[in-house]
């Protein structure tokens, strides 16, 4: 299946996926977000269409987003049907909330005569009500809930010949939402979008999503991944990445091999991985560079990195593939590395990047830091080579 320009499912890689959460009845801040979001990887953007303003702004938003779209639906399918008119590339419709056949059924003709494919999204947070039971009879478990609930929706869709679906079962129990994934691959050809919902903060929510969706990728489950983190979307998408990168799925941009740090180490090593991950991420070349602690393991542990660092007292090791081919001095760590990256890159992609400029090294900063402020050059906590 397509959407927009985008395979899903089939031989297509697993697509990256992301949610604006700005207020979308307002263009222009939603389109700003989609162009970030686009940029740092997503390649199918979702947006709310909560009511008729934000469903207004559907066709200014479709003619400038860089990416295909996705209309979010819940409750009113009247909703579906004016982000259809207005060009959008996807629906995404929640079963548990939209339970009248007939209207599901509007929605799918006029998807179909537009070409537009519709995922069932189903949440564990909103299925349908479970039918009366009987005397002694347990209600199903939620994974089963889950499936069933798809299940009617494909049914409705089925019936009328419409097999542009894609599926989702998120919950925020990953055991729960691993199940009934399982569950529902056995069942039926389509693809899945895989998310672990409400995943929580970005560090407990990106360990969960990493958990869930890891999972279900290794056992060959699912086509499109979503990151769900209480922070900005933009956020979600190294995450994302990380974990296709993480099970050598798709790669984007540098990977980063860096040491814990050990009682062995002798550099201030955690600000400086922070700013080699954030320039060669900017870089977008998918090379891997890794920045270790001492000259004792470093080489060794990180063989197959193509370039690295292995840091000493007022010295370091520039290495390639393990074997060092320079020593440098530490005020030369950041400017090194980036330099023997630029002939790697040039040696595997046929050109170098520009080099940066003193004033651009200096203003290299990290972009995933823990704390930023306490990892910004000049700003962080003293290293052990400040306090020596
Ligand atoms: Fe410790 Fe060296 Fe390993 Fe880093 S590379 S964790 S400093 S032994």
């Amino acid at each position: 299946m397509h959407v927009g320009d985008v395979q899903v499912g089939g031989d297509a890689p697993v697509v990256v996926q992301t949610m604006t959460n700005t207020d979308t009845a307002d263009a222009r801040a939603t389109l700003e977000q989609t162009a970030r979001l686009a940029e740092e990887g997503a390649e199918i953007v979702r947006v709310a269409v909560p009511d008729k303003a934000a469903a207004a702004a559907l066709p200014e938003i479709v003619r400038g987003t860089p990416v295909p779209l996705i209309a979010d639906i819940h409750f009113d399918y009247k909703l579906a049907l004016a982000s259809i008119k207005a060009g959008i590339h996807g629906l995404r419709l929640n079963p548990g909330n939209i339970r009248d056949a007939d209207k599901v059924r509007e929605v799918v003709r006029a998807a179909r005569e537009r070409g537009i494919p519709i995922r069932i999204g189903v949440n564990e947070g909103s299925l349908p009500p479970i039918p009366p039971l009987a005397d002694g009879e347990m209600p199903p478990p939620k994974p089963q809930r889950m499936v069933d609930a798809a299940l009617w929706e494909i049914g409705i869709l089925e019936e009328m010949g419409f097999e542009d679906i894609k599926i989702s079962l998120k919950a925020f129990d990953v055991p729960t939402m691993v199940t009934a994934y399982r569950e529902i691959a056995r069942r039926v050809p389509y693809p899945l979008h895989l998310g672990v919902t409400e995943a929580g903060t970005p560090g407990a929510g990106s360990v969960r999503s990493a958990v869930g969706i890891g999972l279900l990728l290794a056992e060959g489950i699912g086509d499109t991944i979503r990151v769900s983190l209480a922070a900005d979307p933009v956020e979600e998408l190294p995450v994302a990445w990380n974990i296709l990168s993480s099970l050598n799925i798709r790669q984007r941009g540098a990977t980063i091999v860096a040491c814990p740090t050990c009682g062995r180490i002798e550099v201030d090593l955690i600000p400086l991985a922070n700013q080699v991950e954030a320039h060669f991420q900017k870089l977008g070349k998918p090379i891997t560079v890794a920045v270790m602690g001492c000259v004792v393991n470093g080489p060794g542990e990180s063989r197959d990195a193509d370039i690295g660092l292995a840091a000493g007292k007022g010295k370091g090791a520039i290495f390639r593939k393990g074997e060092v081919v320079r020593i440098v001095p530490e005020e030369q760590f950041l400017s090194a590395l980036i330099e023997e990256g630029r002939q790697v890159i040039a040696e595997k992609f046929g050109e170098a990047p520009p080099a940066p400029k003193a004033e651009e090294l200096d203003a290299i900063i990290p972009m995933t830091a823990v704390d930023s402020a306490a990892t910004r050059p000049g700003q962080g906590l003293p290293g052990r080579a400040a306090r020596r």
